[in-house]
């Protein structure tokens, strides 16, 4: 996500922060670069002219030059400025409306609607909302089917439409089961065409004059680059949005959308996609994302996520065996691994992870290190109790068993032994010093 950006935006970052005293020339030439990057991003070039304009005013200011780190200071100044540009402060769903609140998401064909109208269904439920799916897409063969079908998956439920009704008829019938079946919410998908097309404007605006939602959501492919922005606009024009949701932002490096949307709309980023599986939906911080942006990475979310999918008690109990300094042993070290996947798996991590610690990971493939670690588990698994509290008793015979066991080689099992004792080690050194010390003994 936005790697492209966050990589050249590094350059400007380690030249500013080497400057001990800062020049308007030097400040004109990190501002180049800063724009070079944006655009390069796809971010919409009158976005880009303020974005300059208002760090430039703010750099040449009080604020940076009496600051004993000018680089730093300017470096704040572009994260302040990022911040305000993607709207400040994290904007959630307004459900404060008589049950069922309404939710109707509006958007192009393939935007990610459906998967998205899933997503928050699966968000909502749990917050112990009753949710009711409906969808109004009669002209995209097997939309009303691939949203029945994700329902299921989730299960919540899913008002029973098919394509030989008219949208209108729909929503009406749906609205009148969700009041009498007595849900939280309803969240309406809606017919999207491959373009801007007035028949289907007149058809979404017929719909929200129907339903009158409190959050109608325009769901848009972060990989349409300015496209998304231009859609977005003209969505706005005719329906009066309460929020956004970028689709797809895993998909594209460049990321220009989630800088640009907001200024052009006027409409907060309420979530934004990352995956194609039903949880890849997160709450849009702006703060958070111009951390990520810069390379600073997001370890807010990061642990939000850790205390989201991770057993906690678990993680506890992980986290005092280590403390007190007691024998890790391979049960530790599968657990370890499981909760690495629980978290999304290593791409998930690594994206969130401040750029230069990243880097360091990033010489593997997040699939690969994924593959690993399920490979780990399995040659763990395929070990007795005894050797996974004792690993010094595995030696030739047990190794071979233990790969015949797992279809692996025998010179796999010897690297995940080693790969342990490392691990091992590194513990025992963080009970005996913490990170810190750790730390100066990874450096040697
Ligand atoms: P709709 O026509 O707007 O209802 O679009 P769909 O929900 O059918 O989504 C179109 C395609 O985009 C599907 O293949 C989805 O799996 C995919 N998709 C949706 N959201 C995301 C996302 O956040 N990330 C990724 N990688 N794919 C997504």
């Amino acid at each position: 996500m936005l790697e492209n950006l966050t990589d050249r935006l590094q350059g400007v970052i380690k030249t500013l922060r080497g400057q001990a005293r800062l020049t308007e020339e030097n400040i004109s030439d990190a501002m180049r670069e800063v724009r070079m990057a944006l655009l390069e991003a796809d971010v919409a070039l009158p976005v880009v002219k303020e974005f300059i304009a208002q760090v430039k005013q703010r750099a040449q200011g009080q604020e940076v030059l009496q600051s004993l780190t000018p680089g730093q200071a300017v470096i704040q100044v572009v994260h302040d400025e990022l911040t305000e540009l993607m709207g400040k402060a994290n904007v959630g769903l307004n459900l404060a409306a008589v049950a069922p609140a309404i939710i109707l998401m509006a958007g192009l064909q393939g935007s990610g609607k459906t998967t998205t109208s899933a997503k928050l269904a699966k968000l909502l439920k749990e917050q112990k909302k009753k949710v009711l799916l409906a969808s109004a897409d009669v002209y995209r063969p097997a939309a009303i089917e691939q949203l029945k079908t994700l329902a299921k998956q989730l299960d919540v439920d899913c008002f029973d439409s098919n394509a030989t009704q008219k949208p209108l008829d729909i929503a009406a019938a749906a609205l009148d089961f969700a009041k009498r079946g007595y849900y939280d919410v309803i969240i309406f998908d809606t017919a999207g065409r491959l373009g801007i097309d007035e028949a289907m404007m007149a058809e979404i605006k017929a719909l929200h004059t129907l339903l009158n939602p409190i959050e109608t959501l325009f769901v848009v492919d972060a990989m349409q680059g300015q496209d998304a922005v231009n859609t977005a606009k003209a969505f706005g024009d005719t329906l009066p949005l309460t929020g956004v949701i970028l689709t797809k932002l895993d998909g594209d490096s460049r990321g220009g959308a989630a800088l640009s949307v907001r200024h052009i709309t006027g409409k907060p980023i309420k979530f934004v996609g990352v995956s194609e599986k039903v949880d890849g939906l997160e709450p849009f911080h702006p703060e958070r994302m111009a951390s990520r942006i810069l390379g600073m990475g997001d370890v807010l979310s990061l642990i939000e996520q850790a205390h989201k999918n991770v057993d906690m008690a678990e993680a506890q109990k992980l986290a005092d065996k280590v403390k007190s300094g007691k024998n890790f042993d391979l049960d530790d070290f599968k657990a370890q691994m499981s909760q690495m996947r629980k978290m999304g798996g290593m791409g998930a991590l690594m994206d969130k992870m401040p750029a230069q610690m990243a880097g360091m990971a990033n010489k593997m493939n997040p699939d690969d290190a994924d593959k690993a670690i399920r490979r780990i588990e399995g040659i763990i698994n395929s070990m007795t109790a005894l050797e996974r509290r004792k690993p010094e008793l595995i030696k030739a015979t047990r190794k071979k068993r233990i790969a015949d066991g797992s279809g692996v080689q025998v010179q796999e099992v010897n690297r995940l032994l080693k790969q342990f004792e490392e691990t091992q080690k590194m513990m025992k050194m963080f009970a005996k010093g913490g990170m810190a010390k750790m730390m100066r003994n990874m450096g040697n």
